[in-house]
């Protein structure tokens, strides 16, 4: 029999009809040329083939209709990746949208983000008796020397109008009545440690909630975005990591479909890694469970350059309370009056520094870290009951009720708090627009690091940063669009083994990772204790890299392997600076070294 294949072939990608072209062969089909000819000619959207083929080859005929509808499930195609639905994600995907389709992809529901437990608010230059000079002159000050002050200048200068979008967005600030003009209301302004001027704008205290909420609706809005919920971002996907040689770029990412199990090829010319910070990798946190640093690992294992992970900020006031998980009581609180005390009711803070309860973050955290281990106690107490109560109440109705759920009146008795890792001051090395070493991949937010933190984040930069940044590498992408790839991207491969008993490895080696990070790699460290640490990790690490493969992959198994990556990058970076400097303080050398002073911590793989 003349072995003829009639193909007609519509709307086929060029992998497919390689693929194709190569299995007709191995069969022994020749006669293909025109049809694979015409079918490349097509673009490399997802469409349908159309195969009539000779009876006989009746399997073959089926082989393909598989192959592509197989395809079809597993590739996302846009002109933008954005992970992560916090104040990064979600303010860049609004400026981009206009121009092109948007997928955001998000691990939990759209809201869960750190971004949504914000309490004290967003730092920027919006009154009379403030200036950018002084704004700039705190945050370099808290950063202990590290900053770039060029970084920082840009951002805090930016931020008016920056928070200006968010409120024409939708976004309401809490407001007072103006005292100079009767009838009318301003911003109110609230005070942090840290800053020299009431400069936090705020929504009472539950500031991330009202940024997340303007923002969804925002996206809502925009047809353009398609929100994914429930989709895990596993891996970047990279020119070089799949072989190509030349320049590396992004591609994409894996995400896996955490309902269906299944795992797509999300593709585009820009990807935007903004998936928030790591604080999951200590035992006690003040971080959601997203927080797993998970885009510092991804951009880690694809080739970019991490920089200054030692610097984790470790917030002075969470509740301590057997039952509350990772509440946090805002700094805003010491910033209203506030005062740190003993158990046993006295004040300490003024032997550590002049600015007492409202000194900069780092130094409260080990104040109280010291008076816990000279006392034994597990706790100090946070005081505010000497203010009214109609205003404590007031300013603060969620610290309110929610102490309140755990029989604290907060009005009538102090608060329980103890130190917890709060923020990631280091992550992937970006400039002001985002741009990562890797083309095609953007990193904003907590996620990335621009150098505005130095060695101590200044209360509530941290939102300014992520909405400036957002601003500036949407532009930036605007500006110079890539072109799409055209390279085969492969599908993913996954193990099939879901044995129970190694399951439980799964969370044993998840609860030791973050009890040894917090013993070993907190507020206070040694060499040793890091170089404990280090073995540790390093063992851990080869334990999760023996099983990943096997698995199918869960979100709890890719978090694992992640906050051990992170672990690893915490603790390398501190073992390399041999100095005490802003939230790196080690026993070993407890002062500040000049010859570190503008000098980070960079950790890069070789791919
Ligand atoms: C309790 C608390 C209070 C705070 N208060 C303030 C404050 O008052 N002022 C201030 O400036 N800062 C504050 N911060 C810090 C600030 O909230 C964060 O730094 C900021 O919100 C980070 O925004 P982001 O968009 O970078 O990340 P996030 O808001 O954390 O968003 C990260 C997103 O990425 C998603 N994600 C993560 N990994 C993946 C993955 N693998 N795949 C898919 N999606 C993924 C998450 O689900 C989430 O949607 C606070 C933080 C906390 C925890």
């Amino acid at each position: 029999m003349d072995r003829v294949a009639t193909t007609r072939v519509s709307l086929v990608g060029k992998s497919e009809t390689s693929f194709l072209r190569r299995r007709m062969q191995h069969i022994g089909i020749t006669k293909t040329a025109t049809a694979i000819a015409f079918a490349n000619e097509i673009n490399n959207r997802p469409g349908l083939i159309i195969a009539t083929l000779d009876f006989q080859l009746h399997r073959v005929q089926i082989a393909f209709s598989v192959l592509r509808l197989g395809t079809w499930l597993v590739m996302k195609q846009f002109d933008y990746i954005v992970l992560g639905s916090g104040i990064a994600g979600l303010s860049f995907a609004l400026k981009v949208a206009p121009r092109g389709r948007v997928a955001i992809v998000t691990k939990k529901n759209k809201a869960e983000s750190n971004t949504n437990y914000a309490q004290g608010g967003i730092a920027a230059v919006t009154s009379r008796e403030d200036s950018f000079e002084m704004h700039v002159r705190d945050t370099l000050e808290s950063g202990a020397g590290l900053c770039k002050e060029s970084v920082v200048r840009a951002i805090v200068e930016e931020g008016p109008a920056r928070i200006q979008e968010l409120i024409e967005l939708g976004m309401k600030f809490s407001e007072r009545n103006d005292p100079q003009n009767h009838g009318q209301h301003q911003l109110d302004l609230g005070k942090e440690g840290g800053h020299s001027k009431r400069r936090i704008l705020h929504a009472k205290d539950v500031t991330g909630r009202e940024i997340e909420r303007a923002l969804l609706d925002a996206v809502s809005r925009q047809p353009n975005i398609e929100v994914f919920e429930n989709y895990f971002g596993i891996d970047l996907i990279t020119s070089q990591k799949l072989g190509y040689v030349g320049e590396n770029r992004c591609l994409g990412a894996y995400v896996l479909d955490k309902n269906a199990g299944r795992v797509y090829a999300f593709v585009a010319p820009v990807t935007l890694l903004a998936t928030g910070g790591c604080g999951k990798v200590y035992l006690y946190t003040t971080n959601p469970d997203i927080a797993t640093g998970d885009g510092v690992a991804m951009a880690y294992r694809a080739g970019a350059p991490i920089a200054n992970m030692e610097f984790i900020q470790f917030h002075p006031t969470c509740l301590y309370h057997p039952t509350a998980k990772s509440f946090l009581i805002s700094e805003a609180v010491r910033g209203e009056g506030g005062v740190l005390k003993t158990i046993a009711g006295e004040e300490f803070m003024d032997h550590y520094h002049p600015l007492k309860s409202l000194a900069p973050r780092d130094i409260v955290a080990r104040a109280i870290d010291s008076e816990m281990k000279k006392s034994g106690a597990d706790y100090v107490l946070l005081d505010i009951t000497h203010k009214p109560a109609k205003f404590v109440i007031d300013r603060f109705p969620n610290i309110y009720q929610n102490c309140l759920r755990y029989g604290i009146d907060i009005t009538k008795e102090p608060i329980p708090v103890v130190p917890a890792a709060h923020y990631q001051c280091g992550g992937v090395v970006t400039n002001l627009d985002g741009e990562t070493e890797i083309a095609g991949l953007h990193a904003v937010g907590e996620v990335a690091c621009t150098g505005l933190h130095g060695a101590n984040r200044l209360a509530s930069n941290s939102l300014l940063e992520a909405l400036v940044c957002a601003h500036r590498a949407a532009e930036k992408v605007l500006a110079n669009p890539l072109p799409k790839n055209d390279l085969k991207i492969p599908l993913w491969q996954s193990g099939h083994a879901t044995n129970a008993d190694e399951l439980v490895v799964v969370s044993h080696n998840w609860d030791e990772i973050r009890r040894l990070m917090w013993d070993y790699v907190g507020i206070v460290r040694t060499n040793k204790r890091l170089q404990r640490a280090e073995k540790r990790i390093t063992n851990l690490q080869e334990e999760i890299q023996d099983y990943y493969w096997d698995f199918i992959v869960t979100s709890d198994l890719l978090e694992l392997r992640n906050i051990a990556t992170v672990a690893e990058l915490i603790v390398k970076s501190a073992l390399a600076r041999p100095e005490s400097r802003g939230l790196n303080y080690n026993l070993d050398y407890p002062a500040a070294n000049p010859d570190w002073a503008q000098r980070d911590t960079v950790l890069q793989r070789q791919t």
